[in-house]
């Protein structure tokens, strides 16, 4: 598999290097050039739109800087290439994290705003700042010369096409270490990469600022290929033009990012050109009909869902011969495929494809071959000292909802070593009891102190790095990714290379990664899913998701696991397989919180039981104890069944 994928980019490279050999028409080499830079940058903005999940309206901003970051460089400085090329990226990054910090923490239209607003107002300094931009004049570049010897445009070229390489590389080992898995997981759910020690607000920062860099690289070789800079070209038509390239070429592909710089390259062009387009809408009618046939044929769609766009892209070819001039339509057949690809293409050209040709699911066939039985150390020894002291001081904690007291006045305490149950009628407060423990919610009054530090006000992904880890009663995986993907999101604390590390393949992130994998398959056999590793988390049955949750969990390696519900949903014989799986979590000197409905569940493993109602503890105490109070007899014949 990588190597035939190995193959096919030193084949695709080998053509492109050669393309100023066989065509010496100069706006050809040019056009293929421009395709490349837009790549470079294309493939920085999937880092944020297409794993991150964030919509960007700024990168066409960004990319002005890079731009201009070469202009001044070179006007001001008169700069080298080797110097502009590191400027433009670290000043590029270093706006992008300007507006990272502020506009990541509002998501959805808010953030969308907020990008826009930033493009627009890069737009008008430039435009402003004639002192250092020489404002709506623009900047007049020359190609550049590298080790003394001036760039033809030839020469050029095949600067572009070795650094567009180098980008797609480094992208690719970014998004497929560490880094690139905790951008996957906020977008999967970002509730549960926070309990994972995996920060959502840091990540997506991160993600950005990685992405501007890009985006400066690609503007800084902009300003070389056109050799003249101005404002105009940084404007709101390029930013959405770069969105509708990553989602219509695929996103979170290389190949998708490339294909969607050629469509925003070419399309306007071919919209320039009543031949050409005539030839185009006829080609993508007849590949629309024999893709569809096939799909139907396989049957991975019904003719039904099939009928609007096949009779749309003959219609479409029908119309272009009708037509008699195309200028005055530009805009209406921009739009429409813009329609088109909203509905029709939601996985862009790549996924479409994919989706044609591989069948769902067979991603299981490239397994991680596991190492049989050396997965013994997989739960790492929670410190085994002190068992029999408690770890978790719940102080008369109040947790309210506008005037409803979710958590009314609860002492809890928990001992170090225990299983200690938490129960309680539909409603009572248990999973907020989890979710203030975990720093999702601060409590409004109270104190809790885990380990003998307190945990009121900390951040989730702080909670969960001092050593508490929890499953989510309703299932929270990271469902685009594999099982062992996801367990290795729970380790991501074990990494400390850092993106340099990552680009470059050091040997410590070799070494991190390696242990990552192996440490990950040996949780994921503990739990029993070894079969499993390599399917993604969605297509996984609900009773291995929760196993899976747990086996993430304890990637943490916590000192107290928090479980909500683990067995709901499970048949029976799983959930014996739960209890003894629970058993050894103890064993291993992890300390747990259980929630459960099932009492046999709660009496076969609990040593301490507590009992909430109302949000209120009404009973604590032995399993058979507490079974056998009368308040809680009550509360549980009062309330909905247990
Ligand atoms: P349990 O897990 O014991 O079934 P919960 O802790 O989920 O109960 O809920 C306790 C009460 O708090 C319920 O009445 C629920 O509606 C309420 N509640 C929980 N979370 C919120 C929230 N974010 N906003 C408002 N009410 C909430
Ligand atoms: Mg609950």
């Amino acid at each position: 598999m990588k190597l035939k994928s190995l193959i096919t980019g030193v084949i695709g490279v080998a053509i492109l290097a050669a393309a100023p050999l066989y065509t010496s028409n100069p706006y050809y080499i040019h056009m293929i050039g421009t395709i490349m830079i837009y790549a470079i940058l294309l493939f920085g903005l999937d880092i944020v739109v297409g794993y991150t999940g964030q919509v960007s309206l700024g990168h066409a901003g960004l990319f002005g800087v890079g731009s201009y970051t070469a202009g001044v460089f070179f006007l001001k400085l008169g700069a080298p290439l080797w110097v502009i090329v590191p400027a433009s990226i670290g000043v590029t990054a270093g706006f992008g994290a300007l507006l990272a910090l502020p506009a990541l923490r509002v998501t959805g239209p808010y953030l969308a705003m907020v990008t826009l607003a930033f493009g627009t107002i890069i737009q008008i300094l430039i435009n402003e700042m004639d002192f250092l931009t020489e404002g709506p004049l623009g900047i007049k570049i020359p190609k550049p010369s590298i080790a003394g010897v001036q760039l033809d445009e030839h020469g050029f070229y095949w600067t572009v096409l070795a650094l567009m390489v180098i980008s797609l590389v480094v992208v690719d080992r970014i998004l497929k270490s560490q880094l690139g898995r905790a951008f996957e997981a906020l977008r999967g759910s970002p509730v549960a990469s926070d309990c994972m020690g995996v920060s959502v607000y840091r990540y997506k920062v991160y993600a950005f600022v990685i992405s501007a860099g890009f985006a400066g690289l690609a503007g800084c070789l902009y300003s070389y290929s056109e050799q003249y800079i101005s404002p105009n070209t940084y404007n709101f038509e390029l930013t959405v033009l770069f969105l509708l390239a990553v989602i219509m070429g695929g996103r979170k592909s290389r190949v998708g990012s490339l294909l969607g710089a050629a469509i925003i390259v070419i399309l306007p062009k071919l919209l320039d050109d009543l031949e050409m387009f005539r030839t185009v809408a006829s080609t993508l009618a007849v590949l629309m009909a024999v893709g569809g046939a096939i799909a139907v044929a396989r049957k991975m769609t019904t003719p039904k869902a099939l009928i609007l766009p096949v009779v749309g892209t003959i219609a479409l070819a029908g119309f272009s011969f009708w037509l008699q001039s195309i200028t005055d339509w530009r805009l209406s057949i921009f739009g429409l495929m813009i329609l088109f690809v909203v509905y029709y293409l939601q996985d862009g050209i790549v996924g479409f494809v994919r989706n044609l040709f591989v069948r769902k699911g067979s991603r299981a066939g490239q397994a991680v071959v596991l190492s049989g039985g050396a997965h013994k150390d997989a739960i790492m020894n929670a410190s085994s000292t002190g068992v029999g002291e408690d770890l978790l001081i719940a102080n008369g904690v109040l947790m309210q909802f506008g005037g409803l007291k979710a958590i009314n006045n609860v002492d809890i305490r928990v001992k170090r070593g225990t299983i200690h149950g938490l129960i309680g009628p539909n409603g009572s407060g248990k999973s907020t009891m989890m979710n203030v423990l975990t720093g999702i919610y601060v409590p409004t009054a109270g104190a809790i102190e885990f380990a003998g530090r307190s945990v009121v006000g900390r951040t989730s992904s702080d909670i969960a790095l001092s050593g508490i880890a929890r499953t989510f009663q309703n299932v929270q995986l990271f469902g685009e990714m594999t099982a062992l993907q996801n367990v290795q999101v729970g380790l991501h604390h074990t990494f400390n290379s850092n993106i340099v590390d990552v680009s470059l393949h050091t040997p410590r992130y070799t070494r991190e990664e390696a242990a990552s994998v192996e440490r990950g398959l040996g949780l994921i056999d503990f739990v029993g899913l070894a079969d499993l590793a390599n399917e993604e988390a969605r297509n996984l049955p609900y009773g291995k998701q929760r196993l899976l949750e747990i086996a993430r969990a304890l990637a943490l390696d916590p000192q107290l696991l928090l479980l909500d519900e683990p067995a709901a949903g499970l048949t029976a014989p799983d959930i014996k397989e739960l209890i003894s799986i629970i058993r050894k979590i103890r064993d291993h000197g992890i300390t747990v919180i259980l929630i459960e409905h099932h009492m046999d569940v709660v009496m076969g493993v609990c040593d301490n039981v507590s009992v909430l109602d109302f949000g209120q503890k009404i009973a604590e105490g032995k399993p058979a104890d507490v079974q056998a109070d009368e308040k809680v007899i009550e509360a549980y014949l009062g309330g909905t069944a247990a």
